[in-house]
């Protein structure tokens, strides 16, 4: 595996693959990777002819009170893992090579970024949408992985690249969980063990309502509040900062759930906010 650094490296590299007719495949992080990117970077490599991964803690994407300084940083253990599963590049590239000077475009959207973690956040869809179109007009035309851990920002991204016509397949890979259902995270690290010990709550409260709506529920309020009256089973969980059902597309809360539907929440457990999502699809109903 090949370590990059410069943005005309990576182009030289990846130019010269696509003109052999290989193709590439894509998967972004911020580094401190565990098995979730590992599945992401294992997808990239397996099913395209090369597969490349970057590491780039975007400043764009944080607020000035979130956690950038504090990101957890481990480029040797990162690129081993890359490698291991078969990636031919990495690019890392400084935040000066990314923004050689202030950066006066900034690529946004409406609706799917509005809610949830947009209300909670309201900068960073826009620093994730501007530094992946940067990415994606390095890298250039190729299959891109992102994890439905991050659900609001996959279908972001998806709708990013329909709108704006970008030359890469965006493609959700599932959430990678640990044995007692906590989604991966690299923020778990700095959870404290008693957070560590409740933090499986989230994903149980999802799966009670998945199961709610599995079984016929389809008032998406209900839905919420089963959600809710399982997450009040975590003393050290404080008030979920939202908690919903919603059209996996648009991301809107329905007047009665059918189709693609997600239920999404976001918790704090200390300083430390959890965010986690699972989905279903209601076959068959016709819309309302
Ligand atoms: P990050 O480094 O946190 O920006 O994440 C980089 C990519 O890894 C994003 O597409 C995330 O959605 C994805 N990812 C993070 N955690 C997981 C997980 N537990 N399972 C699957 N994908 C994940």
């Amino acid at each position: 595996m090949e370590i990059i650094h410069t943005v005309a490296e990576l182009r030289e590299r990846l130019d010269g693959h696509r003109a052999n007719g290989e193709t590439v495949g894509f998967a972004p992080t911020m580094g401190a990777l565990h098995h979730g990117h590992r599945s992401l970077m294992a997808a990239a490599a397996e099913h395209n002819d090369v597969g490349v991964m970057s590491i780039f803690v975007n400043p764009l994407q944080f607020a000035a009170d979130e956690d950038l300084d504090t990101y957890p940083r481990m480029l040797e253990a990162d690129t081993a893992m890359a490698e291991s599963v078969g990636v031919r590049y990495a690019f890392v590239p400084s935040v000066n090579e990314m923004y050689p000077e202030e950066n006066w475009t900034t690529v946004s959207l409406r609706v799917v970024t509005e809610p949830w973690e947009g209300d909670s956040r309201p900068t960073h869809f826009a620093g994730v949408a501007t530094v992946v179109t940067k990415l994606f007009n390095i890298v250039g035309p190729c299959r891109a992985y992102f994890g439905e851990k991050d659900y609001q920002q996959l279908a972001m991204l998806r709708r990013m690249a329909a709108d704006l016509n970008q030359p890469v397949d965006v493609i959700g890979m599932p959430t990678i969980r640990e044995d007692d259902g906590l989604a991966m995270s690299s923020r778990n690290l700095r959870l404290l063990p008693e957070h560590r010990a409740q933090a499986h709550v989230v994903s149980a409260a999802l799966r009670a309502g998945i199961a709610a709506i599995d079984a016929g529920e389809r008032n998406p309020d209900a839905v919420e509040s089963v959600i809710r009256a399982h997450l009040t089973e975590a003393t050290h969980a404080e008030d979920p900062d939202y908690v919903a059902a919603v059209d996996a597309s648009s991301l809107l809360v329905p007047e009665q759930l059918s189709g693609d539907v997600r239920v999404l929440t976001a918790v704090r457990f200390g300083d430390v906010r959890l965010i986690d999502n699972m989905g279903t699809t209601i076959a068959g109903e016709p819309n309302t």
